[in-house]
Order: C-alpha cells, then sequence, then structure tokens
C-alpha cells in the first residue's frame, strides 16, 4: 500500500510552482519562501523534522502531471486561505 497523501497539504502543493533547476534539483516557490529539493530532500521543517512528505515535494509530483490536468485541479481546488466566489 503506498502511504496516505496528506490532502490539505495537496491542496497547498497544487498552488507552488515547482521549477526544475538540473537533473536532480528542483526550486519550489509560491509560499512564504522558496526551498530547495535536491535528490528527492527538501530543506523545509517538515521535511527536516521528519513530518511526512512535505508540500515541496507534492508540488514537485504535481509538476510532472499534464498541464492541463493541473490546471483543472487548481481551479476544481481554490488556493488556501482564498475564497471562491460563485454567484
Ligand atoms: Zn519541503
Amino acid at each position: 500500500m503506498s502511504p496516505m497523501i496528506d490532502l490539505l497539504r495537496l491542496s497547498r502543493a497544487l498552488h507552488l510552482t515547482a521549477e526544475p533547476l538540473d537533473t536532480n534539483g528542483w526550486m519550489v516557490s509560491g509560499g512564504a519562501r522558496s526551498h530547495l529539493v535536491r535528490d528527492g530532500v527538501c530543506d523545509c521543517a517538515d521535511a527536516v523534522y521528519g513530518r511526512g512528505e512535505c508540500k515541496h515535494l507534492l508540488a514537485i509530483r504535481l509538476a510532472v502531471l499534464d498541464a492541463d490536468v493541473r490546471g483543472a485541479l487548481q481551479m476544481m481546488i481554490p488556493a488556501t486561505g482564498t475564497r471562491a466566489v460563485h454567484r
């Protein structure tokens, strides 16, 4: 069985930007600060203190999705802290 993904983290990850730096490095931005992920290891507090798969690693997993699929998910799941208005 694959490990459970924290859905709140996943929804936050969806609105981050993950850009590949080279073959084993990513820069993840769009949160309070940017984080470097190298060889699958992130430098954020969640990763350093072993609090499960952080949103930056999830953002990288989302970044390799088809852009149309990712765009549809972003519309479906609003960024945390914003309120969708449907009137
Ligand atoms: Zn992280």
